[in-house]
């Protein structure tokens, strides 16, 4: 009996141990697993605090405007590029749409949401103090997760640039086929008019001939000078850069114009150091110094003079300048003068057998040569344009 009772004894204080050792290692376990999930919840905060910084910079770093509204069109977030389109201080939130954007038409969007689950691709133009913007507005409903509506979401794409290159590039085209029909329609006539009896006459036949052959001339140049153009522009153009004498450049062309510039009686002047040398492709330089003085020739004095001087910059630039002594140009015309098919005067630059292309032509092969191109003329007193180019 005794025996039994110690043995009890015994069992039981095993027991108690045994739960106290048990109890102990459970609260170890409770108190590790409480504090990796502490740490887990720090871990998770932070991650996403930091993802929520990311988007945050992204939105910011957009270069679509970005705008989301709640269910009542009150602004919950929007981006700089949105404050940039309309105008307004981001992030603006709490204020409603048309408070911010102060836009019907952008409010009226965010309506047509409460129907429809989305709207693409919907072109807005606003007005400016300048000229007006282009916009184009991708608008997505948004729903929470029972489907009630939630507000909207507005991303805006300024298309501004893009309608004025499509605005160019129509201006282009209508020029370009001005530019073509217009000899065009005087070689058919010169044609029909032989055809007619013209050639029967030897004068009328030698005259209509020439006017073929002046106009089919201009043709050539024309098209030249589009397909220079448009090489230039695809940056294409490969450049034989190598060490070119100047002076020897400039003369080779003086040489060439010698014609021209006596049916005018104007006298061309290279006053360029012969040891100067650049760093160019002959050609290309040879075209750009034949297209300004061939310009100097056209639009200068009847028995004025043409001077082409040089001078070194610093050690690595060489500035080459042509200087007529004609009539000039006028302030508002140089400012468009290297623009496509700009000219001072039509009729002349017509007579005179000109595209128009010539000084767009000169401004991009010196800017494929790394240089920049300027021109200064005050009414009366010549012009004289000027072009920087890389020393050898
Ligand atoms: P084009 O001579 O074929 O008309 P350019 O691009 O060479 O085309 O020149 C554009 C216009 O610039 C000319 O039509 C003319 O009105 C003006 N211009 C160019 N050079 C001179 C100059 N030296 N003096 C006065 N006007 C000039």
């Amino acid at each position: 009996m005794m025996f039994t009772s110690v043995f009890l004894l015994l069992l039981a204080a095993i027991f108690a141990v045994a739960w106290w050792l048990e109890r102990g290692r459970n609260e170890r376990l409770e108190t590790e697993r409480v504090g990796q999930l502490a740490e887990q919840r720090i871990q998770r905060e932070h991650e996403l605090r930091e993802q929520a910084q990311r988007t945050a910079a992204l939105f910011e770093r957009m270069i679509e405007g970005l705008i989301v509204v709640d269910a009542a069109g009150r602004i919950r977030l929007a981006n700089r590029a949105a404050g940039e389109l309309f105008n307004f201080t981001p992030p603006a939130t709490g204020r409603t749409i048309l408070e911010t954007t102060r836009h019907h038409e952008v409010a009226a969007l965010v309506t047509r949401l409460e129907n429809e689950p989305e709207i693409l691709g919907h072109e807005l133009r606003l007005e400016t103090l300048e000229s007006p913007k282009f916009l184009q507005v991708n608008a997505l409903a948004l729903r929470d997760g029972e489907g009630v509506r939630d507000g909207a979401i507005l991303v805006l794409h300024d298309l501004t640039r893009l309608r004025q290159l499509e605005a160019v590039r129509q201006e282009f085209v209508a020029n370009v086929s001005h530019e073509l029909r217009t000899p065009l329609s005087l070689i058919k006539s010169a044609a029909e008019t032989l055809i007619d009896g013209g050639k029967d006459e030897p004068e009328s036949l030698t005259r209509f001939l020439q006017i073929i052959d002046k106009h089919a001339n201009r043709l050539t140049l024309l098209i030249d000078d589009l397909l220079m153009l448009s090489t230039l522009d695809s940056g294409n153009i490969r450049l034989a850069l190598q060490s070119v004498s100047l002076g020897g450049a400039v003369q080779e062309v003086a040489d060439d114009l010698r014609g021209r510039a006596h049916a005018r009686g104007v006298t061309i002047k290279n006053k360029v150091e012969p040891a100067l040398i650049v760093q160019a492709d002959p050609d290309r330089l040879r075209q750009v110094i034949s297209n300004l003085i061939d310009n100097a020739i056209k639009y200068g004095r009847i028995e004025g003079a043409v001077v082409i001087s040089a001078l070194s910059l610093d050690s690595r630039r060489i500035e080459v300048s042509v200087q007529d002594d004609g009539p000039g140009i006028p302030a508002e015309a140089c400012a468009r003068i290297f623009e496509r098919f700009f000219r001072g005067d039509k009729a002349r630059s017509r007579e005179q057998g000109g595209t128009g292309l010539g000084l767009a032509i000169v401004k991009h092969v010196v800017q494929a040569h790394g240089g920049e191109v300027r021109v200064e003329s005050a009414p009366g007193a010549g012009a004289r344009f000027s072009f920087t180019l890389p020393a050898a």
